[in-house]
């Protein structure tokens, strides 16, 4: 509170006792805040966790119906990870984690969100993305992680398989949530460390018709 001509003693009673009626609503409304975010947050990786990414995934997808926008998802796990912790130990496994979500994170752009949604599992909403930049957002990811230094001190070379599906018009969360599953399944078989987009499953689907 300010003014030129200085506050009287009852005056500067009165503020005092507005602070303090003000001071515990504000405090407690502040750690509220504090206990969502951290509900939210995966405290290892510091992305979004499971919860969150539910959350995201209802509104983005409501949002992008709405207002007929494109939007796409991929879904990320990290290469043979188990050996990882099997040969250095959960601590350097933890270590890669932090790295690869990191490493994810500065792939995309501020308005692109990551969550980590299982053990070694990452997902990445793209709101307002064309298949075209998705697919050059997956190419960005898969060759800023393979082989970036961890920062553990054991050599390791880290990479990841990326699954990508596109929101048509009919879809719910499940089915846009299970075509970038299958496809990251697709990308694991054809051998790892790459991205299989969703068209490319039809059309493999189609090729083994006419096998
Ligand atoms: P693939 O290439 O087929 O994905 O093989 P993978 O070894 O990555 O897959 P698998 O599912 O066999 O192993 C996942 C491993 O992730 C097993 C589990 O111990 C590890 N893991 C899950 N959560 C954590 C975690 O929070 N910290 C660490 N260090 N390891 C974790
Ligand atoms: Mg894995
Ligand atoms: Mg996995």
């Amino acid at each position: 509170f300010s003014r030129d001509k200085p506050f009287s003693e009852v005056e500067l009673q009165g503020l005092e006792i507005l602070s303090g009626i003000l001071f515990y609503p504000l405090r407690n409304a502040l750690l509220y805040r504090e206990a969502l975010d951290n509900s939210l947050r995966d405290t290892l990786t510091q992305v979004g966790n499971r919860a969150a990414m539910e959350m995201a995934l209802k509104r983005e997808l409501e949002l992008a119906k709405r207002n007929n926008l494109p939007l796409s998802l991929l879904v990320l796990d990290i290469d043979h990870f188990k050996q990882v912790n099997d040969t250095w130990g959960h601590a350097v496994g933890d270590q890669v984690l932090s790295h690869i979500a990191a490493v994810i994170k500065d792939s995309l752009r501020q308005t692109d969100q990551t969550f980590r949604f299982g053990g070694e599992e990452f997902v990445v909403i793209l709101c307002d993305t064309q298949p075209a930049a998705a697919q050059m957002v997956a190419n960005r990811i898969r060759s800023n992680v393979n082989g970036s230094p961890t920062g553990a001190k054991e050599i390791i070379n880290p990479s990841v398989s990326i699954g990508l599906a596109y929101l048509a018009p009919d879809d719910d969360r499940d089915s846009l949530f299970t075509r970038a599953d299958t496809a990251l399944y697709q990308a694991k078989q054809n051998g790892r460390d790459c991205i299989v987009n969703e068209t490319e499953l039809s059309n493999l689907a189609c090729q083994d018709m006419f096998v």
